[in-house]
């Protein structure tokens, strides 16, 4: 594969140190491509294009319509290029292809909604309080964003901030996660063939310490958007602060899945398990914490114990794998070491809790799904975020149990009830912490509703009409249609 290069002010470029990073298949550790490493030299260049973008208007002060067209046209372009992109995503992050096309398709999606959206708020006139006057509140661009992403859904996450940014008229720079960077630098290949204007969108590739640092201290950035790890959004938050800039953070989960005793039984049981395995546990929404009514306990787990010892481990190239691998090496240790931590505390290992014997998988960052019963919140396994195919199940006997039960961690994402009877359903979705509740089912999400975290879940919200309002300002005009002297002072 050709060495992947940065897009700084419509050209791609190496990195001014010619330094590059090796992009490693996580499936057999293969080299699958060359990125360039670029650093806060690059990322200053990239920021320089992009202010000076802004600064001219040749974006801002499109027609929304028009702007909309290209976003639309991004769209359709990766509609067209789905299957490269998908076996991207696949060479890059190990998940099934059959994910990857998904996750395609929902990009295109996120794409042509935003540019649809473009021309759809116009500002409103509000009624003035004052005599003869007019008042009006329209959005503006925020001006230059920042954007970093991470590795789990490396083109999805960049879809939800380059979508509503450039749709609302701001200029940016993204820089991708510096281990999964394929996907997005062959979605500013569409970028260009779109006709973006140069210095419109911008692509560094690097590292976090440097070039994502750099985005995020610098003060030529208007705003910066962040989807990643909560001690990275916290240091981002602090440096962000130098300018008081905007910032969007899409941070972590350990997300609650409460199962009620009268829940459709094998409904439940087979979504619990789409719930935390789904991308090898590597998803932000996981529904890590298994919240189940004691009366079937016993039952449920077992049916869900037998389920995950036939999720079949694999090539994401081959049809019947059903989960790839972790992401990483450093990633594989990092959940190794939450098992230990949870084998210490006392949670009951049920199932999983080491890597797998098959021959075929030893050059991959395999690790078993894990089940751990008789946990409770107090427990390192159960309150912090793991990453991986890793289960808790805890048990209820009432409503409020539950909620309590579902409430106690700093997250505050998504979770999921499940009960027939629709009116505890509400009332326990109306008392959880979370920006996201699904009834009776696991992991929706589309362009159309926003998505982000209660509490240390993050700040602010993507997709929706409130993801595109995080890229704008709200500008209030007000209009004396008779102005004569106040005389004030006489
Ligand atoms: P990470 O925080 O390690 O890295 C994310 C990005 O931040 C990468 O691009 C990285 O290079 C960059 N980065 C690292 N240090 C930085 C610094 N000091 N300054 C600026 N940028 C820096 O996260 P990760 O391991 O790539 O991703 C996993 C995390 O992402 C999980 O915690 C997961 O929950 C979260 N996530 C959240 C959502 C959501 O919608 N809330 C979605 C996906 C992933």
């Amino acid at each position: 594969m050709n060495l992947q290069k940065m897009l700084i002010n419509g050209e791609w470029v190496h990195a001014q140190s010619e330094e590059t990073r090796d992009i490693i298949n996580p499936y057999n550790q293969e080299v699958i491509a060359t990125a360039v490493e670029g650093n806060e030299q690059d990322t200053r260049a990239a920021i320089q294009a992009a202010r000076e973008a802004f600064d001219d208007g040749i974006w801002s002060a499109l027609p929304a319509n028009e702007r909309g067209e290209y976003v639309y046209q991004i769209g359709l372009l990766i509609r067209r290029d789905l299957q490269e992109l998908a076996e991207l995503e696949t060479w890059d992050t190990g998940k099934t292809l059959q994910e990857s096309k998904e996750d395609m398709d929902d990009i295109a999606n996120v794409f042509l909604y935003f540019g649809g959206l473009a021309d759809k708020d116009g500002g409103d006139k509000i009624p003035s309080p004052m005599p003869d006057s007019e008042s009006k509140v329209v959005r503006e661009p925020v001006g230059v964003c920042g954007q970093i992403t991470p590795w789990n859904y490396p083109l999805l996450q960049a879809s939800w901030k380059i979508a509503p940014a450039l749709a609302a008229g701001n200029t940016i720079i993204m820089k991708p996660s510096e281990i999964t960077p394929l996907t997005t630098v062959k979605v500013f290949e569409l970028i260009e063939e779109a006709g973006i204007p140069e210095g419109v969108a911008n692509l560094v590739l690097g590292a976090g310490a440097t070039a994502g640092a750099e985005l995020s201290e610098n003060r030529d950035i208007d705003l910066i958007s962040f989807t990643g790890g909560i001690e990275t959004g916290k240091t981002i938050m602090q440096a962000a602060s130098h300018n008081v800039k905007k910032i969007a953070l899409e941070l972590g989960g350990k997300n609650p899945n409460i199962v009620f005793a009268d829940a459709d039984f094998t409904t439940a049981v087979d979504q619990a398990l789409n719930a935390v395995f789904f991308h090898a546990g590597q998803v932000c929404s996981a529904g890590a914490r298994l919240l189940v009514e004691e009366s079937i306990h016993d039952e449920f787990v077992n049916a869900l114990t037998e389920r995950t010892k036939r999720i079949k481990l694999g090539n994401g190239f081959d049809d019947d794998t059903q989960s790839g691998p972790l992401i990483s090496s450093e990633h594989r240790d990092k959940v190794e070491k939450y098992v230990d931590i949870g084998k210490q505390e006392g949670a009951t290992l049920v199932t999983g809790g080491k890597r797998p014997d098959d021959p075929e998988l030893q050059d991959g960052f395999f690790y078993l799904p894990t089940i751990f019963t008789n946990c409770t919140s107090d427990m390192r396994i159960v309150q912090e975020e793991v990453f991986g195919p890793v289960l808790t199940v805890e048990t209820f006997q009432s409503q409020e149990d539950a909620i309590k039960l579902a409430n106690d961690t700093i997250y505050g994402l998504a979770g999921a009830v499940w009960t027939q009877d629709v009116a505890k359903a509400e009332f326990v979705a109306e008392r959880l912490r979370l920006g996201t509740v699904w009834i009776n089912d696991f992991h929706p999400y589309f362009a159309q509703a926003p998505w982000g975290g209660y509490k240390q879940s993050g700040i602010g919200r993507e997709l929706g009409r409130e993801g595109m309002e995080e890229y704008t300002e709200v500008k209030h005009i007000y209009r004396n249609k008779k102005p004569e002297p106040f005389y004030w002072f006489k």
